[in-house]
C-alpha cells in the first residue's frame, strides 16, 4: 500500500521534464547554439535555449551569417544592420550571448579557412554541447553550417557532445526522425517573443503555417503540449 502511494505521488508531482524524457539534457555546463541565419537559432530550438539558461546553463547563440540576403531591396549592409539588431534584441529576450560568425547569407563556404574558423570558435568558446542544424536540409547555408560544426566536432577530438535539430520541417528540414525531446510549453511563450523580434523574416506567418504544427507533433510524440526535437550524432 505505502509502495502504491509512493507511486502515484512520483506520476502526479513528476516534472514535465522528466515526462518529455529530459535526463539527456542535465550536466551541461556550456551550449553552443549554431545557426546558419539570425532567426535559425530561436526557431530552432529557442525553448530549449530558453529552459537550459533558467536552469544556470551559459547558452551562446552563434549566427554563422548576419542574413545578409534575406530582405528584398536591401542591400547587404542594410540587411545585416537591420538583422543584426534583430538578434541582439532577441538574445536578450532569451538571456543569452551572441556570437555573429563572419560568412555570408547565401554564399556560405566550405573550405579550409572556414572549417579553421569554426574550430577557432570551439576552442575559443570551449562547450560541452553544441545544437546546430540537422544537415540534410533543401537550404544550402544549413547543409553548410551542419558540415562546419560537424568538422569541429571531429576536429576537437568530440570535445562537445553534437546534437542537430530541425528547422522548418517540410520544406527545409528534410528526412528528420528524432530521439530525444524537450518539453518546452512552459518557455514558449518567450521563445515566441524572441522569434518574433525577427520580424523582416515573417515570422508571425512562419509561427503559423510551420512552428505551431511542427513544435505541437513534437509535443505528441513525448506527451506534452509543445515540444522540440533532437538527435545526438554518435561516435562510439
Ligand atoms: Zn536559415
Amino acid at each position: 500500500m505505502k509502495k502504491m502511494f509512493i507511486i502515484v505521488l512520483v506520476t502526479l508531482f513528476v516534472s514535465p521534464c522528466v515526462r518529455a524524457g529530459e535526463k539527456w539534457l542535465e550536466g551541461y555546463h556550456k551550449v553552443l547554439v549554431i545557426g546558419a541565419h539570425p532567426d535559425d537559432p530561436e526557431s530552432m530550438c529557442g525553448g530549449t535555449m530558453i529552459k537550459l539558461q533558467q536552469s544556470g546553463v551559459e547558452v551562446v547563440c552563434v549566427y554563422l551569417t548576419s542574413g545578409e540576403a534575406g530582405i528584398p531591396g536591401k542591400t547587404h549592409a542594410q540587411a545585416r544592420e537591420i538583422r543584426r539588431a534583430e538578434s541582439l534584441v532577441a538574445c536578450d529576450i532569451m538571456g543569452v550571448r551572441p556570437v555573429f560568425m563572419t560568412q555570408v547569407d547565401g554564399n556560405t563556404e566550405i573550405n579550409k579557412d572556414r572549417y579553421a574558423e569554426m574550430l577557432t570558435l570551439i576552442q575559443t568558446e570551449q562547450p560541452d554541447m553544441v545544437i546546430t542544424h540537422w544537415p540534410i536540409d533543401s537550404h544550402r547555408d544549413h547543409r553548410n553550417c551542419a558540415i562546419l560544426v560537424y568538422d569541429a566536432w571531429r576536429q576537437s577530438g568530440h570535445s562537445f557532445d553534437l546534437y542537430y535539430t530541425e528547422v522548418m520541417t517540410g520544406l527545409q528540414t528534410q528526412n528528420f526522425t528524432p530521439t530525444l525531446w524537450v518539453d518546452i510549453t512552459a518557455t514558449r511563450a518567450k521563445k515566441l517573443q524572441a522569434y518574433l523580434c525577427h520580424d523582416s523574416q515573417g515570422t508571425a506567418d512562419n509561427v503559423a503555417k510551420f512552428h505551431d504544427a511542427m513544435e505541437m507533433m513534437r509535443g505528441m510524440e513525448c506527451q506534452a503540449t509543445y515540444a522540440e526535437a533532437f538527435v545526438q550524432q554518435l561516435w562510439k
